[in-house]
């Protein structure tokens, strides 16, 4: 025995942990504990590529089952709504500390329980700087109490007559960039950019064109489909030139910012005036967000609880400080590279087996496969691949032919398989397996004879092999090394 933390003696460690919550667990509700056992054993035999997800390490999913779950404490580090948050400050100001240095921020807010919650104190920060604070001004009062029944009723106005300007939903942008279905959508008339129709790629030019017409208060970069880097220079720079906020949503990316992949015009902090990401995503911590900010708006981000935001999970702000500290180191340095060079040898994969990807190419964490060439919809391939046993998600392609629900792309992503150690070889293979269950699935005809969009059928032994060959990889780089419940 040594006495330094050797990962084997950690793994034995995190399975005492594990194995003594799950008895404590058993005691009081055994089904939990039993689905508890299952979800793991699920996530270690199955080949994630959901772009999205990640496996967080012990230290941190450990560190949110704690009494910080019970504690009140609404407010701000050292200005609580509620008594006795001493050790919430200590945990609220670690993580933010984090965050500020990790990142290069000027301000970092550690509450938003989610991605789409920052987003929310995002764009609430920029209405209250842009919009309330100079209506105040112009009716020279203090605060928003101060103003008078008639006052109010024209800054409501002002409020929800702002216009936003975010990627396209089928180029890669999301929901929360103003669309209907989220609630920015209806805080924002919204106007997209999309891709270069030739290319695929981002086309600044036209960008610019639709900023200067529409003179958007808010110009939102940041994307979750997208397989390539944005240049945030270019986009601070047409922000400056409409006198728009420059608002960067890295909820996708933001752990290959962290790993230092994305440095100069690729990451977005020195650029951009606020900066939203959760921190399940590539950055493999806790599920939440962050919000960075330039002290200009770190006031109004300030009010995010109660303006927007529910209570502070003080546990999860815990463990948003633990991986934030993970991600400061080299190892972390390494596994962002890596996630970068397994996304390309996944893309050079498919393509030299003669599938199309969206932009041909990818140069961040996301492969995006046009499966139209091999006559299926997205979400015919999704189900093919699923039931093989590899895990993506359908997702439209610029201009998509089959719309939004069925879709002619699916998304893969490497963050979560390189936690588990693969390298490029194996992301080689998964193209190889991928490409194979592919041309092995025809989309069922329908009663007219034309080919369905949700059917299909997979030629016999697909499955088998497979998910034979999967379980091969699989086993070569286990989920959480060592860990036994
Ligand atoms: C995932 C994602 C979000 C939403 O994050 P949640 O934690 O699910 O709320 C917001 N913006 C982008 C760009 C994302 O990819």
């Amino acid at each position: 025995m040594t006495d330094t933390l050797a990962p084997s003696s950690m793994a034995q460690t995190a399975s005492q942990a594990y194995r003594s919550a799950l008895a404590v667990i058993e005691s009081v509700e055994p089904r939990i504990a039993e689905a508890t056992r299952a979800e793991l054993a699920d996530q270690r035999s199955s080949l994630k590529l959901i772009a999205s997800e990640n496996y967080a390490s012990p230290a941190v999913l450990l560190t949110m089952g704690t009494w910080f779950s019970d504690k009140y404490a609404e407010g701000t580090v050292g200005h609580r709504f509620y008594a006795g948050c001493q050790n919430v400050d200590t945990v609220e100001s670690l993580a933010a500390e984090h965050a500020r240095e990790l990142f290069g921020a000027e301000y970092a807010y550690a509450q938003p329980h989610s991605g789409i919650d920052a987003n929310l104190v995002a764009f609430w920060a920029i209405l209250a700087n842009r919009v309330e604070l100079p209506a105040l001004a112009e009716h020279g009062v203090k605060g928003i109490n101060d103003l008078s029944e008639q006052d109010w009723e024209e800054l409501r106005k002002k409020f929800g007559n702002q216009r936003a300007l975010g990627m396209s939903l089928d180029a890669g942008g999301h929901l929360t960039h103003g669309f209907r279905p989220n609630i920015s959508g209806k805080m924002f008339h919204q106007r997209s950019y999309g891709t270069d129709p030739e290319t695929q790629l981002l086309d600044y030019d036209a960008v610019r064109r639709t900023a200067k017409e529409f003179k958007p208060l808010v110009l939102i970069a940041g994307y979750s489909a997208y397989p390539r880097r944005v240049n945030f220079a270019k986009m601070a720079e047409i922000a400056d030139e409409v006198g728009a906020t420059l608002m960067v949503d890295m909820a996708h990316f933001a752990g290959l910012v962290a790993g230092k992949v994305f440095t100069g015009e690729d990451n977005p902090v020195p650029y951009a005036d606020i900066v939203t990401t959760t921190t399940h995503k590539s950055l493999r911590g806790p599920r939440g967000g962050l919000v960075l900010a330039t002290k200009e708006y770190a006031d109004s981000v300030d009010r995010g609880c109660p303006m927007v935001l529910g209570g502070p999970l003080s546990h999860v702000m815990a463990a948003k400080a633990v991986a934030l500290a993970e991600a400061r180191t080299p190892e972390f340095q390494t596994y962002a590279q890596q996630v970068a060079d397994n996304a390309k040898s996944l893309a050079d994969g498919f393509l030299r087996r003669g599938a199309k990807l969206v932009t041909g190419g990818t140069d961040n964490h996301i492969v995006l496969l046009d499966v139209t060439g091999f006559g299926l919809t997205g979400r015919q391939a999704e189900s093919a691949l699923l039931d093989a046993g590899i895990v993506t998600n359908r997702n439209s392609v610029p201009n998509d032919p089959n719309g939004a629900w069925y879709t002619s792309g699916v998304r893969f992503g490497t963050p979560a398989l390189t936690t588990r150690g693969f390298g490029a070889d194996e992301f080689d293979r998964v193209a190889e397996l991928t490409v194979n269950v592919l041309k092995n699935t025809t989309p069922t005809t329908t009663a007219a004879g034309a080919p369905g969009k949700a059917k299909y059928h997979l030629a016999d032994g697909v499955v088998q092999a497979t998910k034979a060959a999967s379980a091969e990889l699989l086993g070569k780089h286990p989920l959480y090394p060592g860990l036994e419940l």
